[in-house]
């Protein structure tokens, strides 16, 4: 059993005040494979005062010496990949060899992004030519970030490198679910020698660490990803102090799949949801198909589902593998039973888990077709292997149908006639929208319309939203 009971408060490993241990679960065995503690209020409040005692050295720290720092720990983390895609692979299921080319390598890339974003970034400019004023961006200041257990290490590498960045520093609480990659990730700012208290990090739940991080009175501000819901009780939480919330939250992607789609159009949107067990904010977990090829697309899309693996998250190759926890596991089920007794059609898989994987948080790829707008299952975010099929008459129709619900963060779009494409594309109401299956480029925005959040991550949007921008009037005279 691996033991993971201290947090990293003002550069080293630090025991917890009180002892709360909570056992961190291997979701394809359902068996502890680590210990960690769950902080409580004195934890957090000391991993605070620390960071706030190391803003005003690191937020004067040059560009040149921020860059030194992040070179060095993508030379570290670069060498210490194999350990990560492990870590991740462990705590949350992910099949292995999708862990290390996907799921570790974004750590790495976004390391890499921030820096080349640094080294281009201006701290200050003048308001024009001709004017006064001289404009100066400035980090925000002390930081609470807070992350989920779907994409680990890509939601740590977008907030704690460009707060790094920007000069601020931090203290990072990851999913209590997910735990081992964070602490990893911990080691590895040891091993660069981080100036004490810039990094700082304490386990904890969302009822302990997390609502004493977004409550208060020195953080400046809380960057968030998780669920719409803790998203909303941490607005309420940090109104009081009247601290910026950046929120990534939440979404319920609609595909549309026009008759004139790309061949494969079907059968990539339905892998697309599956892949990491249908564990992504921006999976496309509505697919809208025009009535003229319906049939055939279901058809199309059921043997695709079929013929998806899953298996253990240590096993190689590309199958899927478990669910994140039994509580997960517990809600997708009951979604899908709650999709059968609303009346749509289950035309793949179901609430059996797979023949030979009894033990283990395993969901076959499901596929519900004929299903209504109004159903629960067209509007709740399932978070599991399950793609609910829609048809649609109409551009106007798929368009109303993908913006009705209260989420919008990535939707997609599949036809061969790229001037329909840019017209849809602009009317769905989401921070990004996917034509044909094309890759979002590292270093582009990523973020949500209305309760799918308000921040944006990634390359200069992600670094821009540690900082403060500052009007100094008389500058040159
Ligand atoms: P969650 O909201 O349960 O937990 C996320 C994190 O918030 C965890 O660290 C948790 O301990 C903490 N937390 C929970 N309640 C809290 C509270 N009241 N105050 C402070 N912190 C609290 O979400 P999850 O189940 O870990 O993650 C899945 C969710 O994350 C899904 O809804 C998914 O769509 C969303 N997500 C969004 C994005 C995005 O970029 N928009 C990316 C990944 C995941």
């Amino acid at each position: 059993m691996l033991e993971k009971k201290k947090f990293y408060i003002n550069g080293k490993w630090t025991d917890p005040f009180i002892s709360n241990h909570c056992n961190v679960i291997d979701p394809s065995t359902e068996e502890a494979f680590a210990v960690i503690s769950l902080g409580g209020m004195e934890d957090t409040n000391l991993a605070v005062l620390s960071a706030k005692n190391a803003f005003s050295s690191w937020s004067n720290t040059s560009k040149e010496e921020k860059i030194f720092y992040l070179e060095k720990l993508h030379a570290v983390y670069q060498k210490r990949i194999h350990e990560m895609a492990e870590a991740i692979s462990f705590e949350m299921g992910c099949p292995i060899d999708m862990s290390l080319a996907v799921q570790a390598q974004t750590g790495l890339d976004h390391i890499e992004d921030f820096i080349n974003q640094l080294k281009q970034f201006s701290f200050e400019e003048p308001f024009n030519a001709s004017s006064n004023n001289h404009i100066i961006y400035e980090p925000i200041g002390v930081c609470g970030l807070i992350t989920p257990w779907n994409w680990p290490m890509n939601q740590l590498a977008l907030k704690v490198i460009p707060a790094l960045a920007a000069g601020c520093t931090m203290v990072l609480k990851p999913s209590e679910i997910s735990p081992i990659s964070a602490m990893l990730f911990a080691e590895m700012i040891d091993e660069i020698n981080l100036p004490a208290g810039v990094f700082n990090l304490v386990n904890g739940d969302g009822q302990g660490v997390g609502t004493y991080l977004s409550g208060h009175q020195d953080i400046d501000m809380i960057s968030f990803t998780g669920s719409t819901r803790a998203g909303k009780l941490i607005s309420i939480n940090a109104a009081d102090t009247i601290k910026r919330v950046c929120l990534e939250l939440g979404g319920k992607g609609g595909n549309i799949v026009f008759a004139d789609s790309y061949p494969n159009a079907v059968r990539d949107g339905v892998r697309n949801v599956m892949s990491n067990s249908g564990q992504s904010c921006d999976a496309p977990t509505r697919m809208l198909i025009e009535r003229t090829i319906y049939e055939k697309a279901v058809k199309e899309a059921i043997e695709e589902a079929n013929s998806i693996k899953v298996g253990l998250a240590s096993n190689k190759g590309n199958h899927i593998g478990p669910v994140v926890s039994k509580t997960q596991y517990n809600k997708i089920i009951d979604l899908i039973q709650s999709g059968i007794k609303e009346g749509a059609t289950l035309a793949a898989g179901g609430i059996e888990k797979p023949d030979d994987l009894k033990t283990g948080y395993f969901i076959k790829p499901t596929i519900f077709t004929d299903v209504t707008n109004e159903m629960n299952i067209s509007k709740s975010e399932i978070f599991g292997p399950v793609l609910s099929i829609i048809p649609f008459d109409t551009e106007e129709e798929a368009i109303e149908i993908v913006n009705s619900t209260e989420y919008g963060l990535g939707n997609y779009i599949q036809t061969e006639d790229r001037k329909k494409a840019h017209r849809v594309a602009k009317q769905l109401r989401s921070g990004i929208v996917y034509i044909n299956g094309e890759y979002a480029d590292v270093g582009t925005p990523f973020g949500g319309y209305r309760q799918s959040g308000n921040g944006r991550e990634g390359g200069k949007w992600g670094l821009s939203e540690f900082l403060e921008v500052k009007n100094i009037t008389g500058w040159k005279s």
